[in-house]
């Protein structure tokens, strides 16, 4: 089908009684606001945006209670529609795809590539995908040079693939963060089984109805979300115009059975595993970092939200940008190296405005009681007056150990601090 074709006018005519079908239903109570949902799942894509107005799948959007989404089209172009009109909720994800039709050919069409390359240097984007791939075609030139541009951008990958092409995905890119898409409709015993494989694995429930039916939680799946509370996320999967329509009730389901869960869990699921994992690729609606020129510390100061750490050979003074972390946001860390008590050799304290040599800065943070770090490596700059860290993000409540560490040749020193975060 040509992408420009208009839908026939009883199609039109029937979404349209569809739209106002569903504007006009009876919305959730107001006297409690509804949860808030990140539905990991929407496509927008050309059949849709030629029978459904964006505007009105904003509302839709809305309508459902939606704090975050992350939309993915064939083409691109509805998502970039819908990021227009909605930037405080849509999130958007790169397809490969440049029409519905691809899907079963795009990992041989070594064109996808300059159409992800063409797209990748015109518009941001927080993930690549949802992309449909299987077993060994994960190792094809196509989808390993996919994999290659979202490793270049650090970009999130969508894959709906079997429990082999996410494997194959990971010994690519080691520290991708994927999102297995429909959890590959495969079983919780082997969804668990995966999540405990690969760290950086989530899945979104899109799309499948054994997790749950009505307000009831299939036995196996509790055990799942259980095990894996930060792991899963839920999705209604718009991979057809009428579906559009289905988003608030999805939303509401979504409610209902989450409901039978701890609170705690249920709201994970809801939204904040989708939250703390977009928010670092894509900031609070997509805006960029805080403006100004941000500076270090100086070595004199202390105190009001300046922290000084005393190493062996120097002295490490920063601060943080909110200088109150808070779960699930991102932060940035600006960092000086200062003389230390006594003077020696060592790590040098400023890098040498001369040579250009001196110590680099370097940031890392980890869970020490869970055993795992962040979700993000962090962006990091150097200057001759220290060390400027972006999308830092601290996704879980806990003690949080925060490493800086000096380099200069073999000279390596290191300052810890610990953050508690509630
Ligand atoms: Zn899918």
């Amino acid at each position: 089908m040509p992408m420009s074709a208009s839908p026939p006018a009883p199609a039109r005519a029937l979404v349209r009684l569809l739209v106002a079908a569903s504007l006009a239903a009876p919305v959730a109570t107001f006297a409690q606001p509804a949860m808030p949902i990140a539905d990991m799942h929407l496509h927008y894509s050309h059949d849709a945006v030629a029978s459904v107005p964006a505007d009105d799948v904003i509302g839709l959007m809305r309508q459902a209670g939606l704090r975050r989404a992350l939309v993915s089209s064939s083409d691109d172009a509805g998502t970039q529609k819908l990021l227009e009109l909605a930037p405080d909720i849509v999130v958007p994800s790169l397809r490969p795809y440049r029409s519905r039709g691809e899907i079963g050919t795009w990992f041989r069409d070594p064109t996808v590539i300059d159409y992800l390359e063409q797209r990748l240097a015109r518009h941001r984007y927080a993930a690549i995908g949802e992309f449909h791939l299987y077993g060994a075609d994960a190792d094809l030139p196509v989808p390993a040079a996919m994999v290659a541009l979202a490793r270049r951008k650090d970009l999130i990958l969508h894959a709906h693939s079997d429990a082999d092409a996410v494997k194959r995905l990971f010994r690519q890119w080691p520290e991708a963060r994927i999102v297995w898409a429909h959890a590959g409709f495969d079983s919780p015993e082997n969804v668990r089984e995966m999540l405990r494989a690969h760290p950086k694995l989530w899945a979104d429930l899109a799309f499948r109805s054994d997790h749950a039916s009505g307000e009831r939680i299939d036995p196996g799946w509790r055990e799942a979300f259980l095990e894996f509370p930060e792991r899963f996320m839920v999705g209604t999967d718009t991979f057809t115009p009428e579906r559009l329509f289905y988003i608030p009730q999805h939303a509401a389901w979504a409610r209902s059975w989450l409901a039978t869960l701890p609170a705690e869990v249920a709201e994970r699921i809801a939204w904040r595993n989708a939250e703390s994992l977009l928010a670092a690729a894509w900031p609070a609606g997509g805006s960029a970092p805080a403006a100004g020129n941000p500076e270090p510390p100086s070595c004199a100061q202390a105190g009001n939200g300046v922290r000084s750490l005393q190493g062996k050979a120097a002295r490490l003074v920063y601060r943080t940008e909110p200088a109150e972390i808070a779960l699930g946001e991102p932060f940035r860390l600006l960092a000086r190296l200062c003389p230390g008590a006594e003077a020696r050799a060592g790590v040098r304290t400023k890098a040498g405005a001369d040579s250009g040599a001196g110590a680099r800065l370097s940031v890392d943070a980890t869970m020490p009681e869970h055993r795992h770090g962040m979700n993000y490596t962090p962006r990091l700059a150097q200057s001759p007056d220290g060390l400027v860290a972006d999308g830092l993000l601290f996704h879980m409540a806990g003690r949080w150990q925060l490493v800086v560490e000096a380099r200069e040749g073999d000279a390596v020193e290191r300052f810890a601090d610990d953050i508690v975060i509630r």
